[in-house]
């Protein structure tokens, strides 16, 4: 399959083009689009067909379920059964109009449960459904051209770094989709916050650009879903996403964690013992921190406790080390800061929780 790339200039955004993509989702195609979060791999939500390419393209597991975007608040009621005479439900339903009010659009996604309108195959089985508005003008533009419902996971290939740039997307689904657009950088760089409203209490199932402290404004009993707390949890994730190997670079990541000069130290003598055995070695640190190092990959995430920019540059720098080859990377530890918490999900996953915490050794 021939793979047409759509340029989209942002101060000038091709209506025809947005259109024609519109019609690729619509006619049962693929389409990979950008957001505010990483670039999304979108179908036709509502066509079960649309879906099964969705996790074919990806080579995803298919009981790892899809989010639904949508562009207009309104859109929610045909697959989110949210007139339900419970109680509860009645609850959740405030609950959800509120966090969309607050957040949307934006980096949040919200898991309600499901009207018989949303295929299984989108929801990898469940009868829950994950809904997403972006922020993004071109997604939205793009969703409504769309018919309104778009099932997008990001759009790498399964177990990769999800793309922040169309190049990302090219490397892992050129020939296998029918357009990319091409929308420039992302903003954001992580995927969005996942908000389960279908449980006894809100739970977070994944920690993005909306923090805890974010939705305590609506929801005041957060809290994050046990599974995904701590790196040696016994309990599998709620997000049946979280349980897969996920981010991840070829090279075998270690995060390295503790006092400044000790954490530099120890890296450097890693480094250097693997350098003395014939290993490509790579490094992940603050900008102020480069000139310590010595492997011969140093890559700056971002200033110390610029969160937003190591969250920025991370995927980007995960593919960087693909491309050279690297086969094993230090990382100093990102944490604090609004999307520290995030970051760190994020970069545990892709080091398959292999973390050094070197005031402890
Ligand atoms: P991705 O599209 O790659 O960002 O992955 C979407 C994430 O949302 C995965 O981790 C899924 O497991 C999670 N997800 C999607 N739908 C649901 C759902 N109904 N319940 C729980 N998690 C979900
Ligand atoms: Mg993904």
């Amino acid at each position: 399959m021939n793979t047409e790339i759509l340029r989209i200039d942002r101060k000038n955004p091709d209506e025809e083009g947005i259109e024609k993509a519109g019609q690729i989702i619509k006619s049962g195609g693929l389409v990979a689009f950008p957001t505010e979060t990483v670039y999304g791999l979108g179908g036709d939500a509502l066509n079960p067909t649309s879906s099964r390419k969705i996790y074919e393209a990806k080579g995803r597991p298919s009981d790892n379920p899809l989010i639904v975007h949508i562009a207009d608040f309104d859109d929610i009621k045909r697959i989110a059964s949210l007139d339900d005479d419970e109680y509860t439900i009645e609850d959740v339903s405030k609950k959800a109009k509120k966090l969309a009010d607050l957040f949307w659009p934006g980096p949040m996604t919200i898991i309600l449960n499901k009207t018989d309108a949303v295929p299984y195959e989108t929801t990898g089985g469940l009868d829950t459904v994950a809904i997403r508005m972006p922020s993004d003008e071109v997604a939205r533009d793009f969703i409504t051209a769309a018919g309104g419902y778009v099932a997008a996971p990001s759009a790498n290939l399964s177990g990769r770094p999800s793309p922040t740039r169309a190049s990302h997307v090219i490397e892992d689904l050129n020939d296998r989709i029918d357009m990319i657009i091409d929308g420039g950088d992302v903003d954001i760089g992580l995927e969005s916050t996942i908000v389960d409203l279908t449980g006894d209490r809100p739970l977070i199932l994944r920690p993005g650009a909306i923090t805890a402290l974010d939705l305590a404004q609506v929801l005041e009993d957060i809290d994050y879903d046990p599974g995904i707390i701590s790196a040696d949890s016994k309990e599998a994730p709620k997000a049946p996403g979280m349980k897969y190997r996920h981010y991840a670079p070829k090279g075998e990541l270690t995060v390295v964690r503790g006092e400044d000069s000790k954490v530099t130290e120890y890296i450097n003598e890693c480094a250097e013992r693997d350098k003395h055995n014939l290993i490509k070695v790579g490094i992940i640190c603050s900008d102020e921190h480069v000139l310590r190092y010595k492997a011969p990959s140093v890559k700056c995430a971002g200033k110390l406790g610029d969160e937003t920019m190591v969250a920025h540059r991370l995927y980007s720098i995960l593919r960087e080390f693909d491309e050279e080859d690297v086969e094993v990377i230090y990382s100093e530890s990102f944490e604090g800061g609004n999307l520290g918490r995030a970051v760190m999900n994020r970069l545990l996953k892709a080091a398959g929780q292999k973390i050094i915490d070197i005031d402890k050794i």
